[in-house]
């Protein structure tokens, strides 16, 4: 199933996609079927309730293509008239996993990691598809994009083995992990030029586990512009998803709707020759197969 977080005249809300075209808003759904579980108003909510929204999702998936216009009429919403959203907005956190793809570490000419190199990536710079990246030239003159696959989390984890950390995923989508490489560099940490406001696209569905297969096996791009920067697939990943999963969670709780952003492949801007930025009035666009398209377009401010 692919879920989204849309705004739907003026509010947020959630849905299921029945088809392309056509979402079944599920808290709607929820009223006019009289569904006895609480289902949130958002996907942020619905994530800590998430049996329950997955059962009442199976139960519209399940109405018969005849009975769809009286059952769920008042809940139907074509894609034209909804506004696409982060799939989610308020994660406690977004972790973030530096150089987990071997050919980003063969660009770089170094070896890949022994442990996973965790970041965090601030939750309050997250925008959705369509929305507008945004910098200050007097910060930063060097904004790059990472185009990687997001694990949304649907239970709370701690201490999962890898076996059997897939039960915990609510989810996939696509992130653009955007990164003012000259605050990365001088910072000597990464927490500041990975979390800028609008640093952090994420959209434009939740995929659930079933319905993406593989998430080690999973075409992953980058375009600016239309020009292709970034074009691998998620086994180039050096930890895999669940492994991620397990030795992020050795110590770190992770709670329903957190994000975990497994790394970026090979093609990064920083490691051109020459080196490409994003400037303003860019479009860049991250694609996964099974996912979709994260578009957004870029602006760069002159004022701090
Ligand atoms: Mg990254």
């Amino acid at each position: 199933m692919k879920f989204a977080s849309y705004d739907y005249e003026g509010d947020r809300s959630f849905g299921i996609f029945l088809r392309d075209d056509l979402l079944v808003d599920l808290p709607e759904a929820a009223r006019t079927m009289a569904y006895p579980a609480a289902i949130g108003d958002t996907l942020d909510d619905a994530l800590r309730s998430w049996d329950e929204t997955l059962t009442l999702a199976r139960v519209i998936t399940g109405v018969p293509g005849s009975e769809r216009k009286t059952v769920l009429e008042r809940a139907l919403r074509l894609i034209a008239s909804v506004q696409l959203r982060s799939p989610v907005s308020h994660p406690s956190k977004i972790i973030g996993i530096g150089l987990n793809y071997a050919d980003h570490c063969r660009e770089q000419g170094i070896p890949p990691p022994k442990e996973p190199v965790l970041f965090a990536k601030l939750p309050s710079a997250i925008i959705g598809p369509g929305d507008i990246i945004r910098w200050s030239r007097n910060l930063s003159i060097r904004v790059d994009f990472e185009a990687e696959l997001a694990v949304i989390v649907g239970r709370k984890v701690r201490g999962v083995s890898a076996g059997h950390a897939g039960q915990y995923v609510a989810g996939y989508t696509a992130l653009n992990d955007i990164t003012a490489r000259d605050l990365q560099a001088a910072d000597k940490q990464w927490v500041r030029s990975k979390s800028l406001d609008t640093f952090c696209p994420m959209g434009p569905v939740l995929v659930t586990p079933e319905e993406i297969g593989d998430p080690d096996n999973l075409p992953i791009r980058c375009t600016v512009n239309g020009t292709t920067y970034q074009d691998s697939n998620t086994r180039e990943m050096i930890f895999p998803v669940f492994e991620l999963l397990a030795r992020i969670t050795r110590g770190i709780t992770l709670e329903p709707g957190d994000v975990v952003t497994t790394g970026t492949p090979h093609g990064v801007g920083v490691f051109r020759k020459p080196p490409v930025f994003l400037k303003g009035g860019d479009e860049v666009v991250v694609t996964i197969e099974g996912i979709g398209e994260l578009c957004n377009t870029t602006e760069e401010l002159q004022e701090n």
